[in-house]
């Protein structure tokens, strides 16, 4: 199925054909549309699918559907010149942390990062990731600079949310990639604790390679009348 059949926004469709990217894989076909129709979606699928971007467009789609509109009198944000360090005023656009990206490894967190960066080039929404093993510095000045949504890994995000840097409390779509990864890794109890933090009312999507009985139990209490793709 084609990109362009699939309901995306323009800006999207845009990133795509500039990507080269033309028919949808079966996962992308399936998802895109259930996930911008608001429906909680379980995935089975492996790396390698087009998983990411099944769950990245659709996300992305939806933040910009309820991005507030820019306060009157800015010209449209694209400073040539970065402001000096620390300076405000380079996007007056308030900023609310409304979509977060769970996955187990830093490695896998970079990647997604790196699809919302190109699905995402064409539009003002901005993302950060965060993940342990390396300094928090840049990671705490990039979320004080606002954004819309986050890519983290389990650990450093209740470092940095018990440090006061991550609310989780305005979060609209939360999504667990890799989900029997996160599970074999231990991260449970901190996915537990993830989930206590943000809304009972939001759209949940989970992807996993496998679907072990535990996987199945998470998913029933965490998402909502769920659809389910296979792939
Ligand atoms: P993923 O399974 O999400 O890790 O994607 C695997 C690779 O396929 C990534 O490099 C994607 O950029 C690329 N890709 C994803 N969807 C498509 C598509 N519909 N057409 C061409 N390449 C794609």
């Amino acid at each position: 199925m084609k990109f362009t059949e699939l309901g995306l926004a323009e800006p999207f469709l845009r990133a795509l054909e500039k990507l080269g990217y033309e028919e949808a894989t079966p996962i992308q076909a399936a998802a895109i549309p259930m996930i911008l129709a608001g429906r909680d979606v379980i995935g089975c699928a492996q790396t390698g699918t087009g998983k990411t971007a099944a769950f990245t467009l659709p996300m992305l789609d939806r933040l910009l559907q309820t991005l507030p509109p820019k306060p009157e009198g800015h010209k449209p944000e694209k400073p040539k010149h970065k402001g000096p360090k620390g300076s405000k005023g380079a996007n007056p656009r308030p900023r609310v942390l409304k979509s977060l990206v769970l996955s187990p490894t830093r490695e896998l967190a970079a990647q997604i990062s790196e699809s919302l960066k190109k699905y995402g080039r064409h539009t003002p929404l901005r993302h950060c990731v965060v993940f342990g093993g390396v300094s928090q510095l840049h990671q705490v000045r990039a979320l004080r600079h606002g954004v819309d949504s986050l890519v983290a890994t389990p650990g450093r995000l209740l470092d940095l949310i018990g440090q006061g840097h991550i609310d989780l409390s305005q979060i609209e779509i939360l999504v667990f990639d890799e989900a029997d990864q996160m599970l074999d890794m231990g991260f449970l109890p901190d996915l537990k604790r993830i989930v206590s933090m943000v809304p009972e009312e939001r759209q949940t999507l989970m992807f996993s390679a496998t679907m072990p009985t535990e996987i199945r139990r998470l998913a029933e209490q965490w998402l909502t009348d769920p659809e389910s793709v296979e792939v």
